[in-house]
């Protein structure tokens, strides 16, 4: 069984998430400050963690960098009500695996630990799932150890940018990404392209993939279709 621990103050979301997740089968122990979270995080050796950003004691990134620094790979999903990228991309870099904004649906948080349970699993079994790990979606396959993308089966050539966005897109399908968040998750601060580069890019892998699958979302940006993706590990 998969016994995570939820680190989250507000009482209302952590009685919910423990809930769902017990209903879904998972062990759950859960604090509600920083200082629990610590000692629970130590004491119960949890496989996966839910980490809220805002703690009465302190913030989560901080428990994070303790765990990372001290070699723990566990899994760490961030929740925040904080929606500044600045904070995702940060809180991606010091080693966590996922984060979710509040608020959100109990369903996307099941299957962003599921995600990281498979992950798991296959490091369990193969000793490096990275590089078996794929992302699928509408006929769409990522592999993301060898950076292989394909086709209903064929296989295709992107850029790394393109890739990248691609990436993006099948992490988040449904959700919508302006210009200004895809310069700064796919080409990143150091560099500074115009805005109808995104264009470009979206209008190149239209033509590699199929126009249906990135979204216009018109006055905002772009998005994948909806479905939920599959990340396997074979
Ligand atoms: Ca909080």
């Amino acid at each position: 069984m998969t016994k995570v621990l939820i680190v989250e103050d507000e009482t209302n979301i952590r009685e919910m998430v423990t809930e769902r997740l017990e209903e879904e089968g998972f062990a759950v122990v859960s604090a509600s400050t920083f200082a629990m979270g610590q000692r629970l995080f130590a004491s119960e050796q949890p496989d996966l963690v839910i980490l809220d950003w805002r703690l009465p004691d302190g913030q989560g990134i901080e428990l994070l960098k303790q765990w990372r620094q001290s070699g723990a790979t566990t899994p760490v999903v961030f929740l925040s009500a904080r929606v500044e990228l600045i904070d995702k991309v940060l809180g991606l870099e010091l080693g966590a695996n996922d984060y979710i904004t509040k608020p959100f649906e109990m369903r996307e948080l099941i299957a962003r630990l599921r995600v990281q349970e498979r992950w798991l699993a296959g490091q369990f079994q193969s000793g490096d799932a990275s590089n078996s790990a794929r992302l699928e979606s509408h006929g769409v396959t990522l592999e993301l150890g060898s950076h292989d993308v394909f086709y209903h089966g064929e296989q295709l050539s992107l850029t790394r940018k393109e890739f990248s966005m691609l990436h993006l897109f099948l992490s988040h399908p449904g959700q919508v990404f302006t210009r200004d968040e895809l310069l700064d998750q796919v080409w990143g601060y150091d560099q500074y392209p115009e805005t109808r580069t995104v264009d470009t890019h979206v209008m190149q892998l239209r033509q590699k993939l199929s126009n249906d699958l990135i979204e216009t979302v018109r006055g905002v940006g772009y998005r994948w279709v909806k479905n939920n993706p599959n990340l396997t590990n074979n």
